[in-house]
């Protein structure tokens, strides 16, 4: 998507995948700027990591803890993550609806996507934003920590269990699924139909297969169904505005990743 978006803008540049071991990522993200590099993105395993080779940090990266876009300025390393620009693009995209408009069950708001994605609902003041983890301890830290941003809105941690989860599901106009479940195509669905309903919005930040278990399940509950491949283009979206100033070409990148799904 971002060689689309390139050559659509007509930057002579080129984004390209670099195996970096663990021991070699401060060395290499302290060559970019003598490698003329405009930017880089990071992922797992290294948004943690990276942090200590910035030499500033931005707003959201520093909420998160994490980055995953690295911008090279005045050869300097600038960290900062558009994880949480990622999901509003594609709530916005895919429903029409901004986050701060909805009443929010997130599932595995205990990972690193959960995280983001708990963190941008609270910053946009969500009316309701109810936090469910398997681990259920991981919820209710992240719970106890947004309810302390001044921006927050009501927000509680669930228990993973059926009752608890039918009865956040019950009151949530969009239910965003950020855990694993789902990844593969026999995974059971991470919540089942009983617990959806029609007029409901249902996100699944997976996008391989695109079709996952519950989006199958919230179809034939008459809900709307969306997959991750939208969260990732608003993601890279946004990397590609913080390393050239400018809007990037959303639909261009869009047919890029349409061709790979
Ligand atoms: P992670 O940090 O490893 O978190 C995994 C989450 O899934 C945790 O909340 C974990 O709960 C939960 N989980 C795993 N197995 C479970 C099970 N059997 N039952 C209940 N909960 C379970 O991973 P991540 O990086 O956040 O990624 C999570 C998902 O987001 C993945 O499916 C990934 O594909 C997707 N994602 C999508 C995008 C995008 O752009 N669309 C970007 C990033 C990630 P515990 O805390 O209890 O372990």
């Amino acid at each position: 998507m971002h060689n689309a978006a390139l050559a659509v803008r007509g930057i002579e540049a080129r984004y390209a995948r670099f195996h970096i071991r663990p021991d070699e990522l401060a060395p290499a993200l302290g060559l970019l700027p003598a490698l003329g590099f405009i930017g880089v993105n990071l992922t797992v395993p290294y948004k943690l990591a990276a942090l200590a080779s910035m030499h500033e940090i931005d707003a959201a990266a520093q909420r998160l803890g994490a980055i995953n876009t690295v911008i090279v300025r005045d050869a300097q390393l600038v960290g900062a993550n558009t994880d949480g620009d990622g999901i509003s693009g594609a709530i916005r995209a895919e429903f029409g609806r901004s986050l701060g408009e909805l009443r929010v069950l997130l599932l595995g708001a205990g990972g690193g996507a959960g995280r983001a994605i708990a963190m941008q609902c609270a910053a946009e003041r969500c009316p309701e934003l109810r936090l469910a983890n398997r681990t259920f301890a991981k919820a209710e830290a992240l719970c106890a920590e947004l309810s302390a941003m001044p921006s927050a809105n009501v927000i509680a941690a669930v228990p993973w269990n059926e009752d608890e989860l039918g009865a956040a599901s019950a009151t949530s106009d969009l239910i965003i699924n950020a855990t694993s479940i789902g990844l593969r195509a026999t995974d059971p669905p991470v919540l089942p139909r009983s617990m959806l309903r029609a007029g409901q919005w249902v996100y699944d930040t997976i996008y391989n297969p695109t079709r996952t278990p519950l989006l199958l399940e919230a179809e034939a509950a008459g809900a709307r169904a969306a997959n991750g491949l939208s969260m990732l283009l608003f993601q890279g979206a946004r990397s590609f505005e913080h390393w050239f100033g400018a809007p990037a070409p959303v639909s261009a990148m869009r047919d890029a990743l349409a061709l790979m799904s």
